[in-house]
């Protein structure tokens, strides 16, 4: 009777353990659908890449999370700016041109990777943490290709071992690499309606949408935002003698001297044929004036090179300034944007009637 009664303790107590375990693995599939739902939910690469360190650190309770993505030619990076000009990167969020560089680890890495945390092969995936115990690196390939990596540490060195099971992982990894190869294309899509195919400068439209963005910035921070207008002069003869291809290739030669005389924090746009705008955060009346001042030097000292290099041109360009200070008190910015761009059009008209080659609008 006594040995049946043991018995009967010992299933028991194997029962409430089974049953333990089964409310744990249900809470972990949950907590894993939950942060597998937050990436796949992600509405742009900005609260992706925030979802991803930010959001599984929390969830997680980790003491470091970092994410690593190859970006070669820094195209993800300019597209995560343009999303958010003013945003900062995520801490931990990391764009790099090889990965193999910072963990040799990397290189043979196809599934995640848990164990002890040594310094001599993690400190540049975990940078400025100290005292960590165990990590996680979890590879993000898309077609066999290592995009990135996620990786996870904590100060516990049992958190994260050999022994465990990778499965959720492995899950999270693959999610995780869909997600970002989907949002840095979804980016690009979005990036493309943007900027001008000829130029590569942003287009009327985004200027329409950032010209508001801008003065409510402006309005905000205090700081005046002004605005040029530019046209090439006598251009239509350009293209009679010497062929629309060939007034293309000028125009991109423009574009990029007007790029080149901007600031990094300025807005150059092709407001349309051979009319070009620039918006200056920050610059007032007489800064904006210096700014359009070097493109019509820039332009007026350049050479300008036809396909297959035969004829250098020399051109001139007019520019008109306007320049806004949005008070508290103004509320429709539409308006106000319109405004800035129809003043700085009368200068610049100003200056072709001047006689061209000239920036009108500056006061003093
Ligand atoms: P002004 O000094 O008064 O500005 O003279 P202009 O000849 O530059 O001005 P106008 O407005 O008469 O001519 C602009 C020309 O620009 C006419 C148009 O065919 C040409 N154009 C507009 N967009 C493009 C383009 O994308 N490519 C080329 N090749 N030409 C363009
Ligand atoms: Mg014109
Ligand atoms: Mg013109």
């Amino acid at each position: 009777m006594d040995e049946q009664q043991a018995e009967n303790q010992r299933l028991r107590a194997q029962l409430v353990g089974l049953k333990d375990q089964a409310r744990r693995n249900e809470e972990i599939f949950r907590r894993s659908h939950e942060r597998n739902m937050s990436l796949l939910q992600a509405a742009s690469l900005g609260e992706l890449l925030e979802a991803m360190v930010g959001g599984l650190a929390r969830a997680y309770e980790l003491d470091a999370a970092t994410l690593l993505v190859r970006d070669l030619r820094h195209e993800i990076r300019q597209l995560l700016q343009a999303e958010d000009p003013h945003g900062e990167l995520p801490p931990g969020l990391a764009f790099v041109e090889s990965l193999e560089g910072l963990a040799p680890q990397y290189n043979t890495l196809w599934k995640p990777w848990l164990g002890p945390y040594s310094a001599s092969d993690h400190s540049l995936v975990f940078p400025g943490q100290s005292g960590l115990g165990s990590c996680a690196l979890l590879p993000l390939r898309r077609n066999d290709e290592l995009i990135g990596c996620l990786n996870f540490a904590s100060r516990d060195p049992q958190r994260f071992m050999r022994s465990h099971a990778v499965d959720f992982l492995q899950h999270l990894s693959d999610i995780a690499a869909v997600c970002l190869e989907n949002a840095v294309n979804r980016s690009r899509l979005v990036r493309s309606g943007i900027t001008d195919v000829l130029t590569g400068l942003y287009n009327r439209r985004y200027l329409q949408h950032r010209l508001v963005d801008e003065l409510a910035r402006s309005r905000r921070e205090r700081r005046p935002l002004a605005c040029l207008m530019l046209d090439v002069d006598h251009f239509k003869p350009i293209n009679d003698r010497w062929g629309h291809q060939a007034g293309d290739k000028v125009l991109a030669q423009i574009a990029h001297v007007i790029r080149e005389e901007c600031r990094d924090s300025d807005i150059p746009i092709r407001y349309g044929g051979e009319e070009f705008a620039v918006l200056l955060p920050g610059a007032d009346n007489t800064e904006a004036g210096k700014v359009a001042e070097r493109i019509r030097a820039a332009v007026e000292a350049g050479e300008f090179v036809l396909p297959r290099g035969r004829v250098v041109l020399r051109l001139t360009i007019s520019a008109g300034v306007s320049c806004a200070l949005p008070s508290r008190a103004e509320e429709e910015l539409k308006p106000l944007g319109d405004k800035l761009i129809a003043e700085a059009d009368v200068q610049l008209y100003r200056a072709k009637s001047e006689g061209r080659n000239r920036v009108c609008g500056v006061a003093g």
